[in-house]
Formats: C-alpha cells, sequence, structure tokens
C-alpha cells in the first residue's frame, strides 16, 4: 500500500510531490478538504472537517493498517533505490494504464503492446514485492 494507492479510491484530487487534496469520502465533501501525505514509512491523512482517519479509511474500503508500509523492507532498501523503484512503478503504471484502456476500447492489441503490457505487469508485481511487502 502507498499513496498511489489511496489517491486511487478517492475523487477530485490535486497536488503533486508528495502532498495531495482530495474530496473526503467520510463526510459530504464539497471542495476538497482531505490532506494526504507521505514519509518514508506511511501515508498520513487528515480531514480538515474533523472525520476521524479510521472512518475515511473505511469509507475507501481500507484499514489503518493499510497506511503504513512494511518498515523492515523499506529499511532494507536504500533511499536512492527506493525513490529509483518508485519513478520506475509509476512509468510502468501508466504504461500499462495506456494499454488497457486501448484494450477496453476494444481495439484489438497488437503483438507489441500485448508483449509490452505483461512486461509492464511483471515488473509492477516484481517492484511491489521489493517495496511493500
Ligand atoms: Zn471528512
Amino acid at each position: 500500500m502507498n499513496a498511489l494507492d489511496v489517491l486511487g479510491r478517492l475523487d477530485n484530487v490535486t497536488g503533486r510531490c508528495g502532498k495531495w487534496m482530495a474530496c473526503c469520502p467520510a463526510h459530504e465533501d464539497k471542495s476538497p478538504s482531505l490532506a494526504i501525505s507521505e514519509t518514508d514509512d506511511r501515508v498520513l491523512i487528515h480531514c480538515f472537517a474533523g472525520c476521524e482517519t479510521e472512518d475515511v479509511m473505511a469509507a475507501i474500503g481500507l484499514s489503518l493498517a493499510n497506511l503504513f508500509y512494511n518498515k523492515l523492507v523499506v529499511n532494507e532498501l536504500t533511499e536512492g533505490k527506493r525513490r529509483r523503484y518508485e519513478e520506475v512503478l509509476i512509468t510502468e503504471r501508466l504504461q500499462v494504464a495506456i494499454i488497457n484502456s486501448a484494450e477496453r476500447n476494444e481495439r484489438p492489441l497488437t503483438g507489441t503492446e500485448r508483449a509490452r503490457q505483461l512486461l509492464g505487469q511483471h515488473r509492477i508485481s516484481k517492484i511491489e514485492a521489493a517495496l511493500y511487502e
């Protein structure tokens, strides 16, 4: 679990570089009042309207435990290596998402796209395993 996984479940997400705002799923939220950020070992969530973090997480089908990375594994990776992994992960997720959306639009994938999709999925699972398990 990382910030991207949490952001993917929220609406009206804005921001970048480790700090985001989104509509809080735990109360009737017209303008985004949920702050999301991440530290080295966890995702931080704060609702400025006063919702409990536990309620916010429950509203998107997650638990408080999902906010914490696996400390042991994160500590085993050097900071530089972790950053590179995360950059590759973002690129690969984007690549796979683009190919998946082409597939959903019922255009048959070319052999190259199919191969790239499989390679991307393989890389994502390897990197996620190294980063978060
Ligand atoms: Zn709230």
